[in-house]
């Protein structure tokens, strides 16, 4: 098998409403928004990216304002929790400030520890004590448990515990290695509030190639490679009754190129991040897509 998968790379969610989405993951959540870039099969909508200060795999959790899609429901077939890591001891911390806020508590924040160098974590909103490091994983709610367990345990996952309809699988990796499989009959809606797709990580893109090989081989029908020019991309759901991710759109993404290979980490998102085909339209685009409080071009 090729090199096992080391956790989540990044979470993708949709939301109604880039401004309010912008103001809770920056401000209250703390994180950074490392990229403002649009959807890339449609420029009217924002793709924002938040991660920890210089984007590391493990901690971007991005969004589509898609500003007409209806409120989601969350069930079958979606990634049903997204679960981000906290130092050791902070929760309190982050219980008071949600209080303080009112917020509706619909994300998990998990303590514990983060090997130094996973992750640079962003403190201009929130205190290092207490930041965010990245993810810590991910629950996928599925109708039928056992394929997607299967492929996972392929993957490098092992699993290490079960409670009625949930179990847990942990990967060897420092962020976002927790994947729970939660069997659930409910089922779920696409919409604002919920998650696209969950992206693992394949660090490189030799190692994204075999795992693309092997999901032949499982009888998957993985998508050819896409260059998201910070980010290389396959993606894959199914294929038979066997080879099945239970509904969830999966992805695999690579480290390289990063981030920062078009602005420097000192200034990541600060600009509005074109694909190349759309930059003679910048004007219009910028004008669909209306200002965020962090425009400076
Ligand atoms: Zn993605």
């Amino acid at each position: 098998m090729p090199t096992p998968v080391p956790g989540v790379h990044h979470v993708t969610a949709i939301t109604a409403d880039a401004r309010t989405n912008y103001d809770f993951y920056t401000d209250t959540l703390g994180l950074r928004m490392v990229k403002r870039s649009v959807n890339q099969d449609d420029p009217t909508a924002y793709h924002l990216f938040y991660a920890d200060e210089r984007g590391s795999p493990g901690t971007s959790m991005t969004f589509f304002e898609w500003e007409d899609m209806a409120p989601g429901q969350v069930g079958a077939g979606q990634v049903g929790v997204t679960a981000f890591r906290v130092p050791e001891g902070a929760i309190d911390y982050w219980i008071d400030r949600f209080d303080e806020r009112g917020v509706d508590r619909d994300l998990e924040l998990v303590e514990g520890a983060t090997p130094d160098g996973a992750s640079d974590p962003w403190t201009a909103a929130v205190p290092e004590a207490s930041a965010i490091r990245g993810f810590h994983g991910v629950a996928l709610f599925v109708r039928n448990p056992e394929p997607t367990a299967e492929l996972l345990t392929t993957m490098g996952y092992e699993q290490r515990a079960t409670d009625g309809d949930r179990r847990r699988l942990v990967a060897d990796g420092d962020l976002g290695a927790v994947v729970d499989l939660v069997r659930t009959d409910a089922s779920g809606q696409q919409g604002s509030g919920t998650v696209h797709h969950v992206a693992f990580r394949t660090p490189t893109d030799e190692e994204q190639a075999d795992w693309r090989d092997t999901l032949l081989d499982l009888g998957f029908q993985p998508s050819p490679v896409i260059d998201r020019k910070w980010f290389h991309s396959v993606y894959f759901r199914g294929g038979s009754e066997v080879a099945d991710t239970g509904g969830v759109l999966f992805e695999l993404a690579t480290h390289e190129p990063g981030y920062d290979v078009d602005e420097p980490i000192e200034e990541l998102g600060e600009s509005l991040a074109l694909p190349q085909r759309f930059e003679s339209m910048r004007g219009n685009v910028k004008r669909a897509l209306g200002p965020l409080p962090v425009d400076k071009d």
